[in-house]
């Protein structure tokens, strides 16, 4: 007699039993204000690059550390190439930034709600989660930054503007996490471009703070999968460890070189088009009974009663949103992405039809 095998679920590690395969539906459709992409497409002189590559680039590796992409950004930046850490997407360079400076057993704090991939990277790294309640609406959806630091986490993650509320964190609470914080603090910029300051040039010579970032919304390339933190070169150089060589591919460095070095003037009309869209779609969801919160990115929550079938309903319409149930202090909500207003006139049809 053989003993019984174990089945597969039992070998798996403990903090892994608790997590569930991430998913959301994919389906094609004609307008995808889901994910709060870039509505225009992929710039110009990157898709040009695609176009005209040669075999080597698919038959050879890529460099270990994307060298020729943290020169790009280096110039775009302006700070050293030392101070820069790429990655197969923001994602990557969150998930080994969390596994490089805690460890399993150690606590990871973000505001709630927040970006939702993050009780993930804690699960996966074996860490325990702690969300901290954002601050009502009467402070702006601010972050909690006591409430944070009491956690004393190794770990202190900020989004600002904030994935899904499209509020900011102001800096006078970064600037006191960042003054009184334990560990690492990471400040994820993933929607900066459409909210103006960022805390790059703050990460400079400062030892515990990382700022994340991704050329997946502004940028146009969310299907290359490239992302970037910037912080001490000290800091960086762990997270690149903790991510290992060989996560940017070829084509895709490449063509962010050329996105980067050729194709700003594009990224920023395209920034433009959402900034001049964004008031007129508030307006307009202010006009059908809605109140979003106030956004500085390039989507808008709205909360609403029974938000999957509503969205489940316009995606019947041909309009795809994310919807989310019971966000901490929010309740229901649909998150909308903002693109030209030549796309959000149809969205806001296709909501009045629903409605
Ligand atoms: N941070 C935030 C706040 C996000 O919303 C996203 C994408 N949804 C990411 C990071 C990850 O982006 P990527 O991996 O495409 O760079």
């Amino acid at each position: 007699m053989t003993a019984d095998k174990p089945r597969a679920a039992d070998l798996v590690r403990p903090s892994y039993r608790r997590m569930s395969l991430y998913t959301s539906v994919r389906a094609p459709v004609a307008l995808d204000l889901s994910d709060n992409t870039n509505q225009r497409g992929v710039p110009p002189a990157a898709l040009a690059v695609a176009r005209d590559a040669g075999p080597e680039i698919y038959a050879r590796y890529p460099s270990h550390y994307g060298a020729d992409l943290k020169r790009a950004l280096s110039d775009w930046l302006g700070v050293g190439p030392d101070e820069i850490v790429t990655g197969c997407g923001s994602d990557d360079v969150l998930d080994s930034a969390i596994r490089a400076f805690a460890e399993t057993g150690d606590a990871l704090a973000f505001p709630e709600p927040t970006f939702a991939m993050l009780p993930y990277f804690g699960h996966m790294n074996g860490l325990v989660p702690k969300p901290v309640p954002l601050l009502g609406s009467d402070r702006g959806y601010d972050i909690d930054a006591e409430g944070l630091l009491a956690t004393k986490a190794k770990i202190i993650y900020v989004c600002t503007p904030n994935n899904p509320t499209g509020t900011l964190a102001s800096r006078e609470a970064i600037e006191h996490v960042i003054q009184a914080a334990p560990g690492l603090v990471i400040v994820d910029e993933a929607y900066v471009e459409y909210a103006g300051e960022s805390l790059v040039r703050r990460a400079k010579g400062e030892g515990r703070l990382l700022v994340a970032r991704t050329l997946s919304k502004a940028f146009g390339m969310a299907g290359l999968r490239v992302g970037y933190a910037v912080g001490a070169p000290e800091l960086v150089a762990e997270v690149e460890k903790s991510r290992g060589p060989y996560k940017v591919t070829g084509l895709a460095e490449r063509m962010a070189v050329a996105a980067i070095d050729h194709d700003r003037a594009w990224v920023e009309r395209g920034i433009a088009e959402v900034v001049a869209a964004r008031d007129p779609f508030i307006r307009a969801l202010e006009e059908l009974g809605l109140a979003p919160l106030p956004t500085s990115s390039n989507f808008v929550l709205v909360p609403i009663s029974g938000a999957k079938a509503k969205a489940a309903a316009l995606r019947e319409k041909g309009v795809a949103v994310r919807p989310f149930e019971g966000l901490a202090g929010i309740g229901d909500a649909l998150r909308i992405s903002i693109g030209p207003w030549e796309l959000m006139a149809p969205a806001v049809a296709a909501l009045r039809e629903v409605l």
